[in-house]
């Protein structure tokens, strides 16, 4: 029988389809034919699959397996093709996605997928270039110009490993002035030519000065000590510092010896904000160091550039946000790995695989032997048990500001007083705060204000009393947020924040004819205001959030002239609580500190907390003295009087208390399972009968709730339903998740969320 292949197979490998489902979790065995040579684990390479042999890419899991015992008559298919050289994921990633697979509860192909950016997938910013080199056996010619014997002098000077060479250098080195010399040995088959296809990287330099402090703190020195000593090996410290005590100091101590031992740094932080103004001061501090910077905002072929950097080992420091613990350095090299602002949301993936940042760091650090930092003026609770209660983390606190901060006065304003008031604008500005932009202006400081709400007004409903219309997105169980398309116009729309619908704000009640009126203060509102209100030029006011940010180029600027103080009343969202570090900032006001107070999720108050407190650190990191003005109508929850004294521990240990009692994480461990489906009655059906099936497999202390409708029970016409699942342990919460496995698959009509942070 003629064989489906030509060539026998000359080794045989596992693959892990991309796309693939969880069927076959070992993976697929495939035949090598001879002219691919031999494949590297962690090579994506396309394969046949199915009955029809449809080219599919995967990743190759395993390499030089047996060849698998087939019937008679039967082949054992082989690679088609392997992809571009260059993209390998080192051996260790391969086992990290094996274990992520198992732990998230998601294919491994697709969790390898998630770890290549997708500008080096596609090949963004790959260059091909014209090299040329001396022929083997050049036929004799007679004439030659001496600019052409020129050109072959200087490239027989050229050691073996600089050739083949660029025309044009090999121009310089000849000193000659046009190509045409090059061109006419070409063509004569005196010179060979090369095509050679690859990334042309550069590296980033954005530093700006950095003062490197004269003598480091006790408290800073005994961290460094403490982490160093762990070099090495793999360690988890947790480093508790208020805001400005010096955290990002300690990191660069411990780099620097990292560095020195020959090896790599990993430094995640948050989100794209931050990104830039760490890395440039960690390039002010390494000057001569190489540091690659990993995020979605760079341009495609930068991102390209930056990984391949890091993945040829040329890098010393790498910075990064979530995806960045993906990054491809090569084994060995990693040394140690910093998790700045470890509580911080944006290190969980939202979609499958819906990893933690922080925790795949944990286990990076672990598999690669070496220390891992998390670094937090609040941790997260996770961490805070994990060190205090587990000890499986080492506890190190920095409790002073560093020499020359000040903390701030912290104000807590009573809205409902403001409200009675009656007074003024008043709902959203207090008079307080207002009062404080204006002499804090008057001083020539800078003012920082947060409203973790976008939009103009979050609510659109009817100006009567009596009736209870309110304009609700069609397709969610939301309210419709008002957005204005200029700040001082009136002419908007109506947009979802869930399903991103827009729709033109109705002219009058559809159930009653009376006006509608819009409800509560967006980010818009609040910049009408202050451009209303404040007596200054417009351009020394500015708005940051998701909807002017359109570019990270537009956040690099506006961060960029506020720092210049071009910008004086600067307004946002979370995205200015994190890390900015403006030493004029005198004045930061919390316009709403209720934002997540009052949702359904037992870490309502660890994020009420958290917002303050990191917002309140923004100020006071210059000379003088600085304010903090938070505006709530919960004065007395303890989320909010607590983070106005700085007093987390006391915060966490209440905390931990409730979750303990509530058997909720990080006292327990949870799964979340979310089912949905375009049918309220299917939907709340499946979920039912999914709670069921799920109870019968809960032994020893787990726990599986009720199914409930979720608390968003409607987004984009899917119905939502939920079942959580706790277990005392990790390891028993996986034992019950591996028998669940053989009943329950993840999909577009489930989602399984292992170690949630949100419950929405
Ligand atoms: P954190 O990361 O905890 O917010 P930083 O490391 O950014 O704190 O430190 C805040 C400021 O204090 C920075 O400007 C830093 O240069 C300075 N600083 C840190 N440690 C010291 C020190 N030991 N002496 C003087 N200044 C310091
Ligand atoms: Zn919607
Ligand atoms: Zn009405």
């Amino acid at each position: 029988m003629p064989g489906l292949f030509d060539e026998p197979s000359t080794s045989y490998v596992q693959v892990a389809v991309e796309r693939g489902v969880d069927k076959f979790p070992e993976g697929l065995t495939y035949g090598v034919p001879e002219r691919l040579g031999s494949l590297k684990i962690g090579q994506l390479v396309t394969v046949p699959l199915g009955r029809g042999n449809t080219p599919t890419q995967a990743w190759v899991i395993a390499a030089s397996v047996e060849a698998p015992q087939l019937p008679k008559g039967k082949e054992t298919k082989q690679v088609y093709e392997k992809d571009r050289d260059a993209i390998v994921l080192p051996e260790d990633l391969v086992g990290l996605a094996t274990w992520m697979s198992q732990y998230y509860f998601s294919p491994i192909g697709p969790t390898l997928s998630t770890m290549l950016p997708g500008p080096v997938r596609s090949g963004t910013g790959l260059v091909t270039r014209q090299l040329v080199d001396l022929a083997e056996n050049p036929p004799a010619y007679e004439k030659i110009t001496s600019k052409q014997q020129g050109i072959l002098d200087a490239l027989a000077l050229l050691p073996e490993s600089e050739r083949p060479i660029e025309p044009a250098k090999l121009m310089k080195l000849a000193s000659v002035g046009s190509k045409g010399p090059i061109e006419k040995l070409i063509a004569r088959k005196q010179l060979t030519c090369h095509h050679v296809t690859r990334v042309e990287a550069t590296w980033f330099r954005q530093s700006v000065d950095a003062k490197v402090p004269s003598q480091l703190t006790e408290e800073q020195i005994t961290a460094v000590d403490a982490i160093s000593g762990t070099l090495g090996n793999y360690a988890s410290h947790l480093l508790f510092g208020v805001t400005g005590s010096g955290k990002t100091e300690v990191y660069i101590r411990v780099i620097q010896q990292a560095i020195a031992e020959g090896g790599c740094a990993l430094v995640l932080v948050p989100e794209i904000s931050l990104t830039p103004q760490t890395a440039a001061r960690l390039m002010g501090r390494f000057p001569d160091k190489r540091i690659a910077i990993l995020h979605s905002a760079l341009t495609k072929s930068q991102r390209h550039q930056q990984w391949s950097l890091v993945a040829e080992g040329k890098a010393d420091i790498i910075i990064g946000a979530r995806s960045a613990v993906f990054a491809p350095i090569p084994i060995g090299q990693l040394k140690l790995i910093v998790v700045d602002e470890e509580h911080d949301g944006s290190f969980k993936q939202d979609q499958s695989p819906r990893y933690h940042g922080r925790d795949i760091a944990i286990r990076r650090a672990w598999a690669s032997h070496c220390p891992v930092v998390l670094g937090s003026a609040t941790p997260s609770m996770e961490s805070w048990w994990n060190a205090v209660t587990r000890k499986i983390s080492t506890l190190h606190k920095l409790t002073k500001r560093a020499p020359g901060l000040v903390s701030p006065i912290i104000e807590i304003v009573d809205m409902k007083l403001e409200r009675n008031a009656g007074t003024i604008g008043n709902t959203i500005m207090s008079r307080a705060l207002e009062r404080n932009i204006h002499e804090t202006l008057a001083q020539n400081g800078q003012v920082l204000l947060l409203l973790n709400r976008r939009g103009f007004a979050p609510w659109i409903a009817c100006a009567s009393r009596t009736c209870k219309w309110m304009m609700k997105c069609d397709h969610c169980d939301a309210s419709m947020v008002y957005h204005r398309r200029k700040p001082l116009e009136e002419a908007g729309f109506v947009r979802c924040h869930h399903c991103g619908l827009e729709q033109r704000v109705p002219k009058q009640c559809p159930d009653c004819a009376k006006k509608v009126i819009q409800l509560g203060a967006g980010t818009q509102r609040v910049e009408a205001i202050l451009r209303e209100t404040l007596q200054i030029p417009d351009e020394h006011i500015a708005r940051l959030d998701s909807d002017t940010m359109k570019k990270s180029a537009d956040l690099h600027s506006m961060l960029d002239a506020f720092g210049r103080g071009e910008i004086k009343v600067l307004l946002g969202t979370q995205m200015i609580a994190k890390g900015l570090d403006f030493p004029n900032v005198k004045l930061v006001g919390v316009i709403d500190a209720d934002t997540a107070i009052d949702l359904p999720d037992f870490r309502a108050a660890e994020r009420t907390y958290q917002l303050v407190s990191q917002v309140c650190g923004r100020c006071g990191r210059g000379e003088g003295s600085a304010k903090a003005i938070i505006q709530t109508y919960n004065p007395t929850a303890a989320a909010i009087t607590l983070a106005s004294k700085s007093a987390y521990e006391q915060f966490a240990t209440e905390e931990i208390a409730f979750r303990c009692a509530s058997q909720v994480p990080p006292a327990t461990r949870m799964a979340r399972f979310i089912v949905r489906e375009s049918n309220f009655e299917t939907a709340s059906g499946r979920a039912e009968s999914l709670a069921l099936r799920l109870s019968l497999d809960a032994i020893g202390g787990v726990v599986v709730s009720p199914s409930a409708a979720c608390v968003l029970p409607r987004i984009a016409d899917k119905y939502r339903f939920d079942v959580t699942v706790t277990a005392p342990t990790s390891q028993e919460l996986q034992k019950f998740l591996q028998n669940a496995r053989k009943n329950v698959q993840a999909g577009r009509e489930l989602a399984i969320d292992i170690d949630p942070i949100s419950m929405l």
